[in-house]
């Protein structure tokens, strides 16, 4: 066993870290306020290459694997949620289907935008009615001569509706099996495409920076060659792209934690109470016990997904540990992290309000806690 970083990651990790803390931390209260998504920063990230890592270099990426990617997440993340929030959709769900099912044209013509960082990418899934349930989803794509119509609408799509959007990968529904089972398949449908447009900005209670809004499909034609992969795959093809999506939200989590835990070792040095600081009342060093213990358990769930998807073996149910456990350690470590900075952490203006902010909806995107538990439930009973 090796838990070392190799020489090249930690290369990696000290470009990113010097990156976001030049880059993104000082300015990320501020677009946070003003809910503005940061193009300059990712078209930065592109230049530096981390808007690509799980793409071939054919393409415009840099083919780095996903343990390198986690690491890149793990510090981008630490200096702001939103921002990577953004990089973890458009590198994992939009980027994939392209990467894993596209043809040669549809990488050269879609992909390597994406990979280069000179145009943001998006996924749709969720609709009103299907969340956790994805073949529940009511999108259509019916059949006519030279390509296809779709009709329907997807909820909370981010990163679609920002100055670098180069379009979305939809999920829809193309008919029924004879079993009586749905038919999927997957379009990437561009920017300005007739009969595709997009609904407001939503008000989120965190990630405001994220750029979430509803996507609406009106008989909007598509070609055929904007199908991605085969008519009928469409909802195997999504699975086999969200475990990379857990372990890149899982990655996410991680750097929350992180972030909490050096928040409040900051605050409980630097505040003092009855002529103490509060890192030294025994309450406080346990809260600090706990929350770096949980860190850096997460830490390797996190690492051994990414390891495991690396090398080729299986890794459906470690990406659903990790993503569960290092969520749902992201929002105690904001809690106990709040809790240690008083009245200070309530304050907007504060860090660690953001954070605290930021840490819900990693419960719940990409699968919530409760899908998680359902996924690693089965695959015990599978085993
Ligand atoms: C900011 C933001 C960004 C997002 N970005 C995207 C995006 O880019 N693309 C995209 O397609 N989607 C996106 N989503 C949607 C997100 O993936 C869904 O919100 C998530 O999958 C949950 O679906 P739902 O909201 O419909 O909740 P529901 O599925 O209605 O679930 C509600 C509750 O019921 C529970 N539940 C449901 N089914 C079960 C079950 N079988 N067993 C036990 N409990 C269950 C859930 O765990 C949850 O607690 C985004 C959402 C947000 C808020």
């Amino acid at each position: 066993m090796d838990f070392a970083h190799s020489d090249e990651n930690l290369a990696l990790q000290k470009m990113c870290r010097e990156f976001a803390l030049r880059e993104i931390a000082p300015f990320a209260a501020d677009w946070s306020a003003r809910a503005e998504f940061p193009a300059p920063v990712f078209r930065k990230m592109g230049g530096l290459g981390l808007m690509g890592m799980l793409v071939d270099e054919e393409y415009g990426g840099s083919a780095a694997g996903m343990v390198s990617y986690v690491t890149m997440m793990e510090e981008i993340g630490n200096a702001d949620q939103s921002v990577a929030a953004g990089l973890n959709a458009h590198s994992t769900i939009a980027s994939l289907p392209l990467a894993k099912f596209g043809t040669d044209e549809q990488k050269r013509r879609w992909l390597t935008p994406l990979a280069t960082g000179q145009k943001i990418g998006a996924f749709a899934l969720t609709e009103a009615s299907a969340g956790s349930d994805a073949k529940g989803i009511r999108t259509t794509a019916t059949r006519v001569d030279g390509g296809w119509v779709i009709n329907g609408t997807k909820m909370f799509i981010s990163n679609a509706g920002t100055e670098m959007s180069l379009g979305a990968t939809v999920l829809v529904v193309t008919g029924v099996n004879a079993d009586g089972g749905k038919r999927f398949a997957t379009f990437f449908v561009p920017e300005g495409t007739e009969g595709y447009s997009k609904g407001h900005k939503l008000k989120k209670l965190g990630w405001h920076a994220l750029d979430s809004r509803e996507l609406v499909f009106n008989d909007c034609f598509v070609p055929d060659d904007h199908l991605i992969g085969e008519e009928g795959n469409g909802l195997r093809q999504f699975l086999d792209v969200l475990d990379a999506g857990r372990i890149s939200v899982a990655a996410l989590s991680l750097s929350l934690a992180r972030a909490a835990l050096e928040m409040a070792l900051q605050h409980s040095s630097e505040r003092e109470q009855f002529g103490k600081p509060l890192r030294a009342f025994q309450a406080i060093g346990h809260k600090l016990a706990d929350m770096a213990t949980e860190v850096e358990a997460a830490r390797w769930l996190v690492y051994r997904a990414a390891w495991l998807s690396d090398e080729g073996q299986p890794y459906s149910q470690a990406a659903a540990m990790a993503k569960l456990y290092a969520s749902e350690v992201a929002n105690r470590a904001a809690n106990q992290s709040l809790q240690i900075h008083g009245g200070y952490g309530y304050i907007l203006e504060s860090r660690i309000s953001r954070f605290y902010a930021d840490a819900k909806i990693l419960e719940i995107g990409e699968g919530t806690s409760e899908v998680q538990r359902n996924v690693i439930a089965r695959a015990l009973h599978a085993s």
